[in-house]
């Protein structure tokens, strides 16, 4: 059979396009979400399913932000007196008006009384027995949050397809959402293939590699809000690869590691391909990384990343975080790039982006960052030292130091 391997990279993209092609490729086939009831204690990360609304106004009281004394605006001009008739604090009832001439000594998280429109820090006064001297002009509103200004009784504060981190835990905390709809998890399948790859625990002959992709694909899957299915490792035999194939496919997506490369024992596309799937690139214009695979099959996004450790984990970087954003029922996040001035003039060869494993420093005026040393695809240490990728356009061949270049956070340590 002279397919797949004469027709690999034909269907090369830059890795913006490639992006786009698996965000326009899930969107179109996302049904609806699994759902389930998670308690707010449990929901970190998992993707909201319902609406939460405010069950009262918020705040729910005209509240100090300061400790203070609560006061008629007008009645606070400098140097003026006035009797302090009480305290209110944080908890307390409020229902009695501040009567005229008066002032009330208040703690930050009260509720303002009524009749009084400004508190005034108690860093601005001076104290004799029940007698406060305000020494600069109060203004009406001022170190108060009117009731109802963050948020209207009734009112949607969480939306479908928001992802929890703790503020909007707390959020949801705040309204008495305790228990929240939240989408499963994606379950997403880890396949990595080759003859050389042997268990963790095992001790690899002098020729074999442990298969450390698995680990870091299944951490990645978890960082992203995935379920990892873990499913070994497979020879590069057609019969094997078929059957784990098939296992992968009951799962939400499959990714696989290794075997799409250029070699006669690259099995994968073609395995794929007899299982039905259908291809939307083959190549993508980076490295580390071109080999980079993916396809729908069966219904399931299908994704073959390249077996080098730094290019399945750049490949998973950029294209299956957003699907397993998408099968959350979430938007796919943008790429997290930002800019800094690049400490060391670099060479790379045009025609391909680079993904270079580089330390960002944000001790000086301005964040600097500087590429690290390495030895390619396989260099898994080089990358451990790194905090970040350095990315270089494709058409870039040489970049002097000081200019801006794009930077990729490792945000798992960042
Ligand atoms: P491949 O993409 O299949 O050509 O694999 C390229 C190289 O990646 C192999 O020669 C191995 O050195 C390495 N590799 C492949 N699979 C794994 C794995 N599961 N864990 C760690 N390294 C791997
Ligand atoms: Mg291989």
């Amino acid at each position: 059979m002279p397919e797949p391997r004469a027709q690999k990279g034909r269907l090369m993209l830059s890795y913006e396009e490639a992006r786009r092609k698996v965000i326009e490729q899930i969107g179109k086939k996302r049904g609806p979400r699994a759902i389930s009831s998670v308690s707010v204690w449990d929901a970190l990360g998992l993707v909201l399913a319902q609406e939460i609304k405010t069950d009262r106004e918020y705040p729910p009281f005209d509240r100090s932000t300061r400790d203070g004394y609560a006061v008629r605006s007008i009645e606070a001009a400098p140097g003026t007196e006035l009797l302090c008739v009480g305290e209110i604090k944080a908890g307390d009832t409020v229902t009695k008006p501040l009567a005229v001439g008066t002032c009330v000594q208040i703690m930050t998280g009260a509720a303002v009384p009524p009749g009084a429109d400004a508190v005034v820090m108690i860093e601005h006064t001076q104290r004799d027995g029940d007698i406060v001297r305000f020494e600069r002009a109060a203004q009406a509103g001022q170190n108060i949050v009117p009731r109802g200004s963050e948020a209207r009784a009734g009112q949607t504060i969480l939306t479908p397809g928001t992802r929890l981190g703790y503020t909007e835990l707390a959020l949801a905390a705040q309204v008495g959402a305790a228990q929240l709809q939240c989408a499963k998890r994606p379950r997403v399948a880890i396949l990595s293939t080759g003859d050389e790859v042997v268990l963790v625990d095992q001790t690899p002959g002098e020729f074999q590699i442990r298969n450390s992709n698995s680990v870091s694909l299944a951490a990645q899957v978890r960082i992203a809000g995935g379920e990892p299915v873990v499913l070994g490792n497979a020879p590069d035999r057609v019969e094997e690869l078929s059957e784990r194939m098939t296992q992968g496919l009951k799962e939400d997506a499959l990714v696989l590691s290794g075997g799409v490369s250029m070699g006669k024992y690259d099995l994968v596309e073609k395995v794929l391909r007899a299982m039905g799937a259908e291809f939307f690139f083959d190549a993508v214009a980076i490295r580390p990384g071109k080999p980079a695979v993916f396809g729908m099959c069966q219904g399931k996004p299908v994704f073959g990343l390249p077996g080098n450790p730094v290019s399945t984990m750049v490949t998973f970087e950029l294209f299956v975080v957003p699907s397993i954003d998408l099968l959350s029922g979430a938007a796919a996040r943008p790429l997290p790039l930002f800019e800094a001035r690049l400490a060391e003039a670099l060479k790379e060869k045009p025609g391909l982006a680079h993904f270079l494993p580089a330390q960002i420093e944000w001790e000086g005026p301005a964040p600097q960052v500087r590429a690290l040393p390495w030895q390619g695809s396989g260099d898994i240490a080089a990358l451990a030292r790194a905090n970040c990728f350095l990315v270089v356009p494709a058409d870039r061949e040489k970049i002097e130091a000081g200019e801006h270049v794009s930077v990729l956070p490792r945000k798992d340590i960042v």
